[in-house]
């Protein structure tokens, strides 16, 4: 590991700010990173080229003293966002020889602000998952393992590659996309920082979409500050997405005040869920001390209908997915496979272009939307969500940011959980009720399991309060101090 990729992204930018570095500098130091990081897989497709070439015309742009928010920092872009002329694959077979002609909003944004692509990260099939071990190109591994345990570990999902190349300082961040959890959950695993905005506050315009109503970007960096960086830059309203809101984007870093006084944070009972391990419950309540011992009051609430969050969750975002994945014909993009009649074409490339966790979703989605099951299932689900929602938005009376742990355990061994879905659902317990009701939330490292792995802390926030959260978080992460770093580094 070399000074320049521990680095932050805050110090990476003060430092090309004095001179101190270049981004030529900077971004080769990342190419030899990921280079070295082969064996986790974490990208699928690694652009150097490219990367040394943003870095060049970055430096010349700061020469001529144009400097945008990200200038000359390498970062990571889940492959679930369209890069122009560069294969996207969202992990799917089906996707196979996909060149977008067109570059996604957010890694537009991006880019426009100065940042440089090292390649596209690893992900879940579709972002379908919570292990990115569904990818069609191979499980991501995690640069973590257990104390004095070698076996290889899942980094989390969707968005492993993103979490683990971040971790293991092959980037300085990476985006990600989080539907139910998919930023959040890998960040507590890899132990970094994964922020989801609030539902329209990044654009999805060139996202492959996997759930509309819940599809969401954010940034994963080793800071709340980075992310706060990362997520100035991503931000903003867009007219190509119908659901991007016009409201205007904060300069977030200066949210970090580090001062809570008397700052209301909810704890909702009803997250106290079985199962759970007792380190995480002893973790939570250390983050609550921490956030009083800082000021801020700590207030028990109540959000009743959190026990259906999952239910309504894996009925809506397969329902939305079903109808997304529809347009994989084997006609307009990447694989096609030959059939005698349009229908078995169909069914051929469908076939062998999705795999099983795909085709599973495809399938509970087109039987919830089916006549007859359509009222008894989605409609059903969709007043399940507004009750949801409803609970927040009582809890937002009395606080202002929610305080739960990100996910009921630690990482697992890749393999773990595999034959068996419903167990996979259950570790979107603390996520996915946020994401139904559309809400700002982030992980923040916080401290470690008894066998060594990082374990997160989630905060959540009202609806376009990204700052107050950001704030919160500032404070927890001060007084986690985790400074732990994944057994891959020591190597
Ligand atoms: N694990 C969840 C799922 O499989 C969340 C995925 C995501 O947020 N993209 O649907």
């Amino acid at each position: 590991m070399s000074a320049l990729t521990d680095l932050t992204i805050a110090e990476a930018r003060d430092l090309l700010a004095k001179g101190e570095t270049s981004s030529k500098e900077l971004t080769e130091a990342h190419i030899g990173a990921m280079e070295a990081a082969r064996s986790l897989n974490a990208f699928i497709t690694e652009t150097p080229e490219k990367a040394l070439q943003m870095a060049e015309a970055s430096d010349k742009r700061r020469k001529a003293g144009e400097a945008g928010v990200l200038e000359g920092l390498p970062i990571g872009m889940k492959d679930l966002f369209c890069t122009e002329g560069v294969l996207t694959t969202a992990a799917s077979h089906i996707l196979d020889g996909f060149h977008p002609p067109y570059e996604s909003t957010v890694s537009e944004n991006m880019w426009n602000a100065g940042a440089v692509l090292l390649g596209k990260t690893n992900l879940d099939e579709f972002a379908m998952g919570s292990s990115n071990m569904t990818s069609h190109y191979g499980g991501v591994e995690s640069p973590w393992r257990r104390s004095g345990d070698n076996r290889p570990l899942v980094p989390g999902g969707s968005s492993g590659g993103s979490a683990a190349a971040v971790a293991a300082r092959c980037a300085l961040g990476a985006t990600g996309t989080d539907t139910g959890g998919s930023i959040r959950q890998p960040a507590a695993f890899c132990g970094i920082v994964g922020l989801k905005p609030t539902y329209g506050r990044c654009s999805r315009w060139g996202i492959v979409a996997f759930a509309s109503s819940l599809d969401q970007a954010g940034p994963m960096t080793r800071t709340v500050r980075d992310s706060a960086i990362m997520l100035r830059a991503m931000a903003g309203y867009d007219p190509k997405d119908s659901t991007s809101v016009n409201v205007p984007v904060p300069d977030y870093e200066k949210a970090l005040t580090g001062n809570i006084k008397g700052m209301k944070v909810g704890i909702p009972k009803e997250y106290r869920v079985e199962g759970m391990s007792e380190e995480i419950d002893q973790l939570w309540l250390k983050g609550i001390k921490w956030l009083e011992e800082a000021g801020a009051e700590v207030v028990e609430i109540s959000l009743p209908h959190t026990r259906y969050a999952l239910p309504t969750y894996y009925i809506i975002a397969p329902a939305e997915a079903s109808s997304n994945l529809a347009r994989y014909d084997g006609v307009r993009y990447g694989l096609r496979e030959e059939g005698k009649t349009l229908d078995a074409m169909y069914e051929a490339t469908r076939g062998r272009g999705f795999g099983a966790e795909v085709q599973r979703r495809i399938l509970i989605g087109t039987y919830v939307l089916s006549a007859g099951y359509y009222d008894a299932y989605y409609n059903k689900a969709r007043k399940v969500r507004s009750l949801i929602a409803g609970d927040f938005a009582k809890a937002y009376e009395k606080v202002d940011v929610i305080l739960t742990p990100t996910a009921p355990s630690a990482a697992f061994s890749m393999g773990e959980k595999m034959d068996d879905p419903i167990a996979m659902y259950l570790l979107d317990v603390f996520t996915v009720p946020a994401s139904l009701a559309g809400l700002p939330g982030i992980s923040i490292p916080a401290g470690l399991s008894t066998d060594g792995l990082p374990l997160g802390l989630q905060l959540l926030g009202k609806a376009f309060d990204e700052e107050t959260l950001i704030r919160a978080a500032g404070v927890l992460e001060e007084a986690a101090g985790f400074k732990a770093t994944p057994a891959f580094l020591a190597v």
